[in-house]
Order: structure tokens, then sequence, then C-alpha cells
């Protein structure tokens, strides 16, 4: 059987111009005509009124929690989380070792310090391994649900109530998936979303807290706002109040037409993610039929978001590294097939070898306390693809699906 030659190699690709790319977000008539009534309203919002309440509103009851506050990033969104609860030196809070950086970065703006656990086969924080890091120092555990896999929910939870710690979660990839039919940003005491241009739902930059807990909601607000939001939300008879002018200090306010944008956008989300589903499935077809492929399987139980799909490549089975083989994919017009570098184990910034250099109070101390096999074995084994979220981008999927095929086939290892 003769085999088609790769493009990689001078063959014909398989996609020939450049629908491969993802584009998004789409930008809808109804965004651009949201965007420019909101232009024309106002493009400051001092506090909880206009665009920024009802976003707040909206995304807040979707997800059953009484208080949402925009912000300027996830990771301003991160930042007020860790300072809303009072950390000291020496406290501890557990993270994912295979995260985005920006989940653990702002924890050095406060005196605590992270304590780094690795993954299970589904690259989420092993809860197995939290239990091992909990001490009495141990104040909170932050998750990240990665590339949109939902945590083991059940198991963190538990953990966080068992030992009195505070659970928040990092649900930047997760927008509108749920574990055991519970939407993530739920399951602990507070949740910070990006808002970023890559994320499911986006205004570019931006990001959004939601929580039950009317202390981590009031010292969020004092973190990032000052002035009119400080004044209408906090209790006139409390010490807090007297700061009202000024809160902390900080201003993480967001723009109104990132939040409007991303409200728009809100509105599709359910849809959106149904549609991520059934392009999932196709490419799952593609995958099965391939020795040495896996879609990376997430827990039972879970409604997946698919900010990425996450394909599991068993390097034994082919005769290239991953590296090849992705560049191979790219060459056929799959453009959006990555490793994603840029996600890669935290045990490798300088940032967590050598705090000191930029935080006086960390001395010597080097953060990356040990080795991290699973996050390293994880991250070195997967290549991501976007999935589409619109009915008429499905022959695009299918490409995708081919591509696979193709490439797989041509460097599969025969026996
Ligand atoms: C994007 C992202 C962040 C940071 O969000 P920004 O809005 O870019 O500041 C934090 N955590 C994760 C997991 C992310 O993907």
């Amino acid at each position: 059987m003769k085999s088609e030659k790769l493009a990689i190699n001078g063959g014909s690709p398989i996609i020939q111009d450049d629908s491969g790319k993802f584009i998004h977000p789409i930008v809808t008539p109804q965004i651009e005509k949201a965007v420019i009534e909101q232009m024309h309203s106002t493009l400051s919002i001092y506090d909880r009124s206009g665009i920024f309440k009802d976003f707040e509103d909206a995304f807040a009851e979707y997800h059953g929690k009484k208080h949402g506050l925009v912000t300027s990033s996830g990771t301003t969104a991160l930042w007020s989380l860790y300072d809303s609860i009072n950390l000291k030196k020496d406290d501890e809070i557990i993270c994912p070792i295979y995260t985005f950086h920006a989940t653990v970065n702002p924890i050095l703006q406060t005196s605590a310090k992270p304590i780094f656990v690795d993954c299970d086969k589904t690259g989420n924080i092993d809860p197995e391994r939290i239990a091992q890091k909990i001490n009495e120092k141990t104040k909170a555990i932050m998750i990240t649900h990665m590339w949109g896999y939902p945590c083991k929910m059940d198991n963190i939870k538990a953990l966080s109530k068992k030992y009195g710690l505070y659970l928040f979660e990092d649900c930047s990839h997760a927008h509108g998936a749920s574990y055991q039919s519970k939407k993530l940003g739920s399951w602990g005491d507070a949740a910070a979303f990006s808002l970023q241009g890559n994320k499911i739902i986006t205004g570019g930059e931006g990001g959004i807290i939601i929580t039950d807990n009317n202390e981590i909601y009031k010292n969020c607000v004092l973190h990032g706002h000052f002035g009119k939001r400080t004044k209408q939300e906090i209790d006139p008879n409390t010490e807090d109040f007297k700061y009202a002018v000024t809160g902390k200090g900080l201003k993480l306010r967001a723009h109104p037409l990132a939040i409007r944008i991303a409200h728009e956008q809100f509105k599709s989300l359910d849809d959106i993610n149904r549609q991520k589903n059934e392009h999932v499935e196709i490419i799952r077809d593609y995958v099965s039929n391939i020795n040495g492929i896996e879609l990376n399987q997430g827990y039972a139980d879970s409604v997946n978001s698919w900010y990425a799909l996450i394909l599991k490549l068993d390097k034994e089975k082919f005769n290239c590294d991953i590296e090849l083989f992705c560049k191979s994919l790219n060459a056929e017009g799959g453009v959006e097939f990555d490793i994603p570098n840029a996600t890669s184990p935290l045990d490798t910034l300088e940032l967590y070898k050598k705090p000191s250099h930029f935080f006086k109070n960390y001395k010597d101390e080097n953060l990356v306390d040990g080795e991290y096999p699973m996050s390293k074995k994880f991250s070195q084994s997967i290549i991501k693809m976007p999935v589409w979220y619109r009915k008429e981008d499905t022959a695009i999927v299918e490409n995708y699906g081919k591509i696979l095929n193709k490439v797989a086939k041509i460097y599969e290892k025969v026996n």
C-alpha cells in the first residue's frame, strides 16, 4: 500500500488555505452593536452599576453565587483572592505545579508561600498528593481546571473541609464546565476567571471573581477598588468603611468595553460548549483509529469546557519525536496543533527557583522543593488543539481529524 507523502516532506497538505486558523472571539453584529452602545454610554464605571452590575449579576447567578466582581485581568482577580484571606508570613497555599504561571504568581505579592503539588494522569492536581502536603501552616488550596478538564472536586472539597482550609478555583480555562452536575467555580469558597483574549468568554482583557463569602467579597472590593464602589459596598458601621476613600490603594478595575464584549458572548456560553462537545466527538472518532494517540481522559461525571482538546502521544509508537510530529501536523494546514510550552510545569521557572531576586522576604529559598514526575511526563507528551464552536466550522474539525490520521499513519512504527 502506497502512503501519501507528508506536506512537511513536499507532499500536498490536507488544508490548502488558511481555514485551519482558529478565530476567537467571533465578533458578531450583536457584539458590534453592544460596543457602540457602550462607547456612547460610559467608558469608566466607578461603582457597581451599568454593564459591571449586569455582568456580575448574570455570571454569579449562572454559578448560583451571591457576588461577582469584575477585575482588570484574571491575574488581578487571583491576586485579590489571595489578598482576601489575611495571609501571614509562613502561611502556605497548596497549588498545582502544572498550571499557567499566573495561577500562582500573585502569591509572591503576599507574605505566604506556594506549596506545589504534582498532577495525576488527567493533568489536574492530584488530591492524594494534596493530602500529603497539608500541615498546620496550610491556609488554602488553589486548583486549576486545566484545559477545561474538571479537577476531582469532591475529593478536594472534602480535604478542604476536613482541615478547615480555604478552597479557591482558577477557572480561567473552564467557563461553563461542571463536575457532578455542579458548575466549576461554585465548588470552593471563591473562584477567579480570566476574560483574556484567548479564553472561552473574553473581553480581550479582564477577569471576574465569584463567591458566596461576604468577607472574601468585601476584601476583594477593598483590594482593588476605591471611592464610589467601596462607599457603596462596605458596611458604614465597620472600621473598613473609614478606608472607603482609598480602599487598600490599588486600582484593579475592569474596562467597560471589555466587560460588555464578555457579557455578549456569555449569553451563548452553553450553546458554545454544546457545539464543542459535538466537535470533540468527531476528533475522538478519528483518533480511535490511531494506535499511539488518545484523547486525554478526564474524570467520570465531568462536563468539559474544552478550552483545549488534549491529545496524548505515546512516543514508543511513532518513528519521530513529538516536536516533529507537531510540525508535521502544522505543515498539513493544521496550524493550531501546538505543544503548549508556555504552560510547562512551574518548577522550570526562575521565579520559583530563586524568588529572592525580586522578593527579598524569600531570602535564599527555592520554592521548588522536589520532583514532579507526573507533570513532567504529562506536559512532554501532549499536543493541544482548539475546539471550534460553530456548526459551520465542522468541516475544519473534520480536516483536523484527517490530518491526525495522515501524519500518524506515516510515522507509525510497524512491527
Ligand atoms: C489566562 C490565565 C490566567 C491569567 O489571566 P489573565 O487574564 O491573562 O491575567 C490565570 N490562570 C490561568 C489558568 C490562565 O489560563
